[in-house]
């Protein structure tokens, strides 16, 4: 997947504000802040959105959120934080490689717009 925007920030090709890297999975600083804390966790594998999780990948759905509840006691969201997943052109989808929004440090609406 070299025209993926994700693909080549886990490549390096693309610069981004890297905040954690394992051999699963980076997270990275949203370009575009909708909350005073806002990352993306990606997995290092190419894979499409949510529609394309299956018996090969749901371990590593585990992993990100694992990874995703790591990272915000790192960055000391105690009073809560809200993840994203914005799957396909209903959900909003922009860029097509699996990625779970984390925001934080601001109170969210319930239901979303
Ligand atoms: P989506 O709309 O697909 O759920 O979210 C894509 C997210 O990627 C958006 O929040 C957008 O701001 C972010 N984004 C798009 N391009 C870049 C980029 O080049 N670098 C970073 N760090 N984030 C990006
Ligand atoms: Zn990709």
């Amino acid at each position: 997947m070299t025209d993926c925007l994700f693909c080549n920030i886990i490549k390096g090709k693309i610069p981004s504000n890297l905040i954690y890297e394992d051999e699963r999975v980076i997270a990275f600083e949203d370009i575009n802040p909708q909350a005073p804390v806002h990352f993306l966790v990606i997995p290092k594998e190419h894979i499409e959105s949510a529609a394309y999780i299956d018996e090969n990948n749901k371990n590593l759905m585990g992993h990100i959120l694992f990874v995703v509840s790591k990272i915000a006691k790192s960055r000391g969201l105690e009073e809560g934080y809200r993840i994203v997943n914005n799957c396909g052109i209903n959900g909003g989808q922009t860029v097509e490689h699996i990625h779970f929004h984390v925001l934080g440090e601001r109170k969210m609406l319930w239901p979303p717009g």
